[in-house]
């Protein structure tokens, strides 16, 4: 195993796996067994409110059940609220953080709904505040492995955004950015729905003073009707049984090659296959329909 990558994949349990997130799942793997990496699976059960019963353990079921055999054990996010709590404290020391009681609908109306850092010196205590960073030196634009160079709304990635929910909830960006460090994440695969954020959990690491992993946005499936596959749209859940055909589908949305004579191999020999035949230049940049 090669001590200097490690990937993953962090789905959140609001359902099951359905082809769009077999793609993030398959790329991520691919690309971390392709450098004999370690590739980790991490729940991102943070949000009680979004998750399904039953869905995380049937996630890592289907992982199983496609062959993406992960290393170590999985992360479970809920069980992650110290190091959350102890990230949250060190930034309100550096005074890298303030609480912000601006009600929704004040937000709403500032142009394009970003956040104009009204409560920055405003000093509020904790009781029914939302927790922002304060920006201090935003990041606005990353080199994608895959994309090249990204460049994000300026005014999105200025915004003092919250990393402690007003409900008492750890937001998503702080949570991934403290266990993407934890576990020695060097690369984040993950769908190009997650481009936005990107710039965000940078300039958390930024403020850290951590090494940043790189990034690479995968492209996303698109349905019929022009809109992502999502467990929102209600995307169809991977079938059960042979996965072979499924990943085959999802090797060929990667623009990987694989031949007529699939049906011969075992799973485990198609996917041996798929990692030494790994070409990460053949992964199209653009968001496609689901091949047939
Ligand atoms: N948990 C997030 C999701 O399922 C993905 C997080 C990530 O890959 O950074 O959309
Ligand atoms: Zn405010």
């Amino acid at each position: 195993m090669s001590a200097s990558y490690t990937g993953r994949f962090a789905p959140s349990p609001s359902g099951e796996l359905h082809f769009g997130s077999l793609i993030a799942a398959l790329g991520s793997f691919l690309r971390a067994r392709a450098q004999q990496g370690r590739w980790r699976v991490r729940i991102e059960d943070i949000d009680p409110p979004r998750e399904v019963p039953g869905a995380a353990a049937r996630i890592l079921q289907q992982l199983e059940q496609h062959g993406l055999h992960w290393d170590g054990d999985v992360l479970w996010q809920s069980q992650r609220h110290e190091a959350y709590g102890e990230a949250l404290s060190w930034l309100q020391r550096q005074h890298h953080s303030y609480y912000c009681t601006c009600p929704r609908s004040r937000i709403q109306q500032l142009p394009d709904g970003v956040y104009d850092g009204h409560c920055r010196s405003l000093n509020h205590p904790a009781e029914n505040a939302a927790l922002r960073l304060k920006s201090v030196s935003p990041v606005f634009c990353f080199q994608d492995v895959l994309r090249g160079e990204i460049h994000a709304d300026a005014a999105l990635a200025r915004e003092d955004f919250i990393i402690h929910r007003r409900d008492g909830l750890f937001a998503y960006n702080l949570a991934v950015v403290v266990d993407d460090h934890f576990q020695g994440i060097t690369e984040v695969v993950r769908g190009a729905d997650l481009i936005e954020p990107t710039v965000r959990q940078l300039t958390l690491f930024r403020q850290f003073g951590w090494q940043a992993p790189d990034y690479l946005h995968l492209p996303l499936v698109i349905n019929p009707d022009g809109n992502k596959l999502s467990k929102q749209n209600h995307a169809a859940p991977l079938p059960a049984g042979d996965a072979r055909p499924a990943l085959v589908q999802a090797l060929r949305f990667l623009g990987q090659p694989v031949g007529e004579g699939w049906r011969d191999l075992s799973q485990t020999a198609l996917l041996e296959q798929a990692v030494d035949r790994w070409d990460l230049a053949a992964v199209p940049r653009q968001d496609a329909s689901m091949p047939q």
